[in-house]
């Protein structure tokens, strides 16, 4: 394990990043129930979850006493009244005038949730955000430039102020298109950028064929932070993105109700650090409801804000699974990590054929195949009875002469890594849909027949 030079520049927080997990644990519980007892004395929400569940703030006394207290769903958050007061319903903590930001969720399924926040929590957005940025390497030298519609969705807005925290300038390329974001990249050597996994490939793309320039070769953009999709951790997408850009790529997990509670940072061990100074979060048993702590054994991410106060985020149930690192990471923080960071979503994984798959094991795939382009589409259809997957894909123009070895080549490592036969139907370059932001790559339309 690598040693950290004393006084050496690696943490946003040298002090919390590197409490031992006992003394972590403590703050935890304290923070913990101290927002349970905050939400339940000023949201009915809360209160008639716990109240129902028998359990009263007190009753909170240990590190292993929180898994008693009941999850809240995202799809309970939706289901709150948007009323009274509105349009936030009971679930809010704070008399509406102390509400300084709107923001909603951009799930891909069912009606967003709107999420208040006051300044507090606003600077409690950009605290953890600074963490992640910090640990990725983002210092007062950088100039970050942020290729994104700022708009109602929480990422890369809190993105935008961490950085001015950390000290970094800070570009908004907001209402630019594609094509002129990269040359505005180019005009001011930005070294560092913020974007979904999807997008960072697309300005990728853009760059080479519309502009002539070689992100790689030609632009100074070193780091970059990608969210809103599981792609800075899918082995095959990362590579991509850093073959492309020249640049070293991290991952980040959050969600608008949550918050920025894990990151990579830059010893990069093969999972996300779990933000423990702002957040308590237990891997619970899929089965059994026991807490997991150790290694290698997957459960459901479970987590609270500690800090949040507008509309608090307790036992929050994120749907994501995943499992704890053995190894401790050589960055020397405390903070435990995810292996493999977070690819498979309970929500996402489907039972196709009777074998259950992630959409990120197909993507795992299909970018690890040198001579397809980034795009791809995934259709699960009924035929008769029977499910039929095809799977729609690309070849690079100069990569047709290959044409037979690629396809042999992606339908062994399908049938390898997802025990499944698929249709693959190959599309002229360039003909497969682009997104912007987060892509719809696999539509199930079996439910609707
Ligand atoms: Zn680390």
């Amino acid at each position: 394990m690598k040693t950290i030079p004393k006084g050496a520049d690696v943490y946003w927080n040298p002090l919390m990043e590197t409490l031992p997990l006992e003394r972590l644990r403590d703050l935890q519980v304290k923070k913990f129930k101290k927002i349970l007892e905050w939400a339940y004395e000023r949201s009915k929400f809360h209160r008639s979850l716990y109240q129902g569940a028998g359990l009263e703030p007190g009753d909170i006394k240990s590190y292993e006493d929180v898994v008693k207290v009941p999850k809240v769903e995202r799809a309970m958050m939706r289901d709150i009244p948007r009323k009274d007061p509105f349009p936030y319903g009971d679930a809010l903590c704070v008399p509406l005038e102390e509400v300084t930001e709107f923001r909603q969720t951009s799930g891909t399924t069912g009606a967003p949730v709107y999420q208040p926040d006051t300044w507090q929590d606003w600077e409690w957005w950009a605290e953890a955000w600074a963490y992640l940025l910090y640990a990725q390497g983002y210092r007062r030298t950088d100039r970050v430039f942020l290729p994104f519609g700022y708009n109602i969705f929480v990422a890369f807005w809190a993105g935008h102020y961490a950085a001015e925290k950390v000290g970094c300038e800070v570009v908004p390329g907001g209402v630019l298109d594609t094509e002129a974001r990269i040359l505005k990249i180019q005009e001011l050597r930005a070294t560092a950028m913020m974007a979904t996994p999807t997008y960072v490939l697309g300005m990728a793309d853009t760059a080479r064929k519309k502009l002539g320039i070689d992100p790689a070769r030609d632009l100074t953009i070193r780091k970059i932070t990608c969210a809103g999709e599981p792609g800075a951790s899918i082995p095959s997408t990362k590579q991509r993105m850093e073959e492309a850009w020249g640049a070293k790529v991290y991952d980040h997990v959050g969600a608008t109700e949550i918050g920025a509670w894990g990151f990579e940072c830059t010893a990069q061990p093969g999972g996300l650090h779990v933000n423990e100074a702002l957040f308590l979060i237990q891997l619970e048993d899929l089965e059994t409801g026991r807490i997991i702590e150790e290694p290698g054994r997957k459960g459901k991410i479970v987590i609270t804000a500690l800090d949040r106060i507008a509309q608090p985020c307790i036992q929050f149930d994120s749907k994501d699974v995943a499992e704890w690192s053995k190894d401790p990471c050589p960055c020397g923080r405390t903070f435990r990590v995810i292996k493999g960071g977070v690819v498979g979503r309970s929500d996402d994984i489907t039972k196709i054929k009777g074998v259950l798959v992630a959409p990120s094991a197909i993507e795992e795939v299909v970018r690890s195949i040198r001579g397809l382009s980034n795009e791809f589409e995934v259709l699960v259809t009924k035929k008769g009875d029977l499910d039929d997957i095809a799977l729609k894909i690309e070849i690079l123009p100069d990569e047709e002469k290959n044409r037979e070895m690629i396809l042999t080549q992606l339908k062994d490592q399908l049938r390898l890594k997802t025990n499944l036969g698929y249709n693959i139907e190959v599309h002229p370059y360039n003909s497969l849909p682009r997104y912007e932001v987060k892509a719809k790559r696999f539509k199930d339309l079996r439910k609707h027949g």
